[in-house]
C-alpha cells in the first residue's frame, strides 16, 4: 500500500518533466512541485468506541489535506481494514487533481478508517461513524474540508456525522456555519442532491459521447461496450449508454458476468439480478429478463471482449500487466478509480488503446457533490433536470481541454488530463503567493 503515495509522487514528477518548459521562474515551479508531494495537513488518531458486547475498542483514524489553493479541501470517507496513511495520502493528492480536472473549485483530501465495517453490528457502525466525526470536528467545515462517502461508507453514516457534528460543536459555529455542507453524499431527506446516485456513471456516459464524436463514431448501436461491475457506477454507466443508443454486450459482477451479443437491456438485468442474487442466472425466462440468448463469462473474459469500449467500473488494479497484452477494446473508459496499474498503462499505448482516465472519467460524482454543497448553501435545491444539465458542461469542458492537451503534446489521454489539472493547482498557488 504504501507504494501508492510513491506512485503518485512519481505521476506528478513525470507531469512535472513536460510542464516545466512552459515556466519562465523554474525555481518557482519547482518549489510548488515539492509541495505538492506532500498533504499541506495529515492527522491520525486513536479513536476508541464501546462494542456490543462492552468491551472497549480502538480504532487508528486518519486525514489527509493534499492542498486548498483552489477552495476548500474535499474527499470521501473509506471504512477498509487495508486503509494505511499512504495510501489515504495518495488518495488526497489524486482528490486534488480530480477536482481540477473539472475546475469545481475544490482542493483534495480523503480520509478513513481501518477498520472492517462488516464485522460490526449496525450499531457499532454508528457509533463509529459519529466518533469519527469527532476526530474530524475542528477539522472540517463548509469553507474548510467537505468529507463525503468513499468504500463502504455511504449517505446513512454521512447524515449519522453531520448529525454528531451538529451536536457537538460550539453554539458560535452552529450559528455561523451551515454545517449541513459540511458533508455530501447525504440523503436527500437531509440536504443530498436530487441525482447524486446516478451521477458518475451518468458523467461517465457524457465522456463517451465527447469520445464518440471525435472519434467519428458513426451508428451507436454499432458501438459495443463491455462493462465489469454492475454496482452503482457500472449500472448507471450502462443504463444512460443504452439509452443513448449504444450497444451495451456485457456487464459482471464479483461473481462473474453474462455476454450477450446482440446487447442486453440494462434495467431489466437489474431487476432480474435482483431476484437471483447474481449476474450468472439472468439469461433465465423471467418476465423481467429479456436476456434469452447469451453466455455466462468470467470476469477475466470480460476484460478480454473485442469491444469499442471497454469500462472497469469494479475495482483497482484489474488490467495489470499480467493481462495487459490480452485487452482487445479499441478504448478504455476508467469508471473505478486505479483500474490499471502504471505497467499496464505503458503496455495499453504501447498497442494504441486509447485510456480515458480516472480522474476525468469518474468526476460526475465529485462535481454533483459540489452541487449538493451549493444547494446546501442557499437552502435552495434543484430538480434533477437542472442538476444534470448543470453537469454537461463541466463533463464536456473538462473532455476537450483533455482532447486539446492531448494533441498538442500527442500524448496519452491520462498524461494530457494530469497536465492540465497540475498546471491549474500550480497556477492557482502561483496567484496566491504561495510559492
Ligand atoms: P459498488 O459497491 O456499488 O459496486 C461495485 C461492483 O463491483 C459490484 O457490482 C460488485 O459486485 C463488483 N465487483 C466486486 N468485486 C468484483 C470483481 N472481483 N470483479 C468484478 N466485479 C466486482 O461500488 P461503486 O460505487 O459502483 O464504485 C465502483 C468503483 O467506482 C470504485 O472503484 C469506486 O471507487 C469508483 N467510484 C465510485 C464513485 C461513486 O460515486 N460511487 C465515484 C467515483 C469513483
Amino acid at each position: 500500500m504504501s507504494d501508492q503515495h510513491q506512485n503518485a509522487i512519481q505521476q506528478l514528477n513525470k507531469v512535472a518533466k513536460i510542464l516545466e518548459d512552459s515556466y519562465s521562474d523554474k525555481n518557482r515551479f519547482k518549489k510548488a512541485v515539492e509541495i505538492l508531494k506532500q498533504p499541506q495537513n495529515f492527522f491520525t488518531g486513536e479513536i476508541t468506541i464501546a462494542m456490543d458486547n462492552g468491551k472497549k475498542k480502538k480504532f487508528t483514524a486518519f486525514r489527509s489535506q493534499h492542498n486548498d489553493a483552489r477552495g476548500p479541501f474535499k474527499g470521501g470517507i473509506r471504512f477498509h481494514e487495508d486503509v494505511t496513511a499512504e495510501e489515504v495520502k495518495a488518495l488526497s493528492t489524486w482528490m486534488t487533481w480530480k477536482c481540477a480536472v473539472t475546475g469545481i473549485p475544490y482542493g483534495g483530501a480523503k480520509g478513513g478508517i481501518a477498520v472492517n465495517p462488516r464485522e460490526l453490528s449496525p450499531s457499532e457502525l454508528e457509533r463509529l461513524s459519529r466518533a469519527y466525526a469527532n476526530f474530524l470536528a475542528d477539522k472540517v467545515g463548509p469553507w474548510v474540508d467537505i468529507p463525503a462517502p468513499d468504500v463502504n461508507t455511504n449517505g446513512q453514516i454521512m447524515a449519522w456525522m453531520v448529525d454528531e457534528l451538529q451536536k457537538n460543536v460550539s453554539f458560535d459555529r452552529r450559528v455561523s456555519q451551515n454545517l449541513l455542507a459540511t458533508f455530501t453524499g447525504k440523503p436527500l431527506l437531509l440536504g443530498g442532491s436530487e441525482g447524486r446516485d446516478e451521477a458518475t456513471g451518468l458523467g461517465g456516459v457524457l465522456i463517451l459521447e465527447k469520445l464518440a464524436e471525435k472519434l467519428n463514431f458513426k451508428r451507436k448501436k454499432d458501438i459495443t461496450i463491455a462493462v465489469q461491475g454492475f454496482g452503482n457506477v457500472g449500472y448507471w454507466f450502462a443504463y444512460h449508454a443504452d439509452g443513448l443508443g449504444y450497444k451495451v454486450v456485457a456487464v459482471s459482477d464479483s461473481r462473474g458476468g453474462i455476454y450477450v451479443t446482440d446487447g442486453l437491456d440494462p434495467a431489466s438485468t437489474l431487476a432480474c439480478k435482483m431476484e437471483h442474487k447474481n449476474l450468472q442466472h439472468c439469461m433465465c425466462s423471467h418476465d423481467a429478463c429479456d436476456i434469452k440468448v447469451g453466455q455466462q463469462i468470467s470476469n477475466q473474459e470480460l476484460l478480454e471482449l473485442d469491444v469499442d469500449v471497454l469500462v472497469p467500473a469494479a475495482l483497482e488494479n484489474v488490467i495489470n500487466k499480467e493481462n495487459a497484452h490480452l485487452i482487445k477494446a479499441k478504448n478504455i473508459i476508467e469508471m473505478a478509480n486505479g483500474p490499471i496499474t502504471p505497467e499496464a498503462d505503458e503496455i495499453l499505448a504501447q498497442k494504441n488503446i486509447l485510456v480515458i482516465p480516472d480522474v476525468l472519467a469518474n468526476a460526475g460524482g465529485v462535481t454533483v457533490s459540489y452541487f449538493e454543497w451549493v444547494q446546501n448553501l442557499q437552502g435552495y435545491y434543484w430538480p434533477k433536470a437542472e442538476v444534470i444539465s448543470k453537469l454537461k458542461p463541466l463533463m464536456d469542458n473538462a473532455f476537450e481541454a483533455m482532447w486539446t492537451m492531448k494533441e498538442k503534446h500527442q500524448t496519452t489521454g491520462r498524461m494530457a488530463t494530469y497536465l492540465n489539472a497540475v498546471k491549474s493547482v500550480i497556477d492557482t498557488m502561483m496567484i496566491r503567493g504561495r510559492v
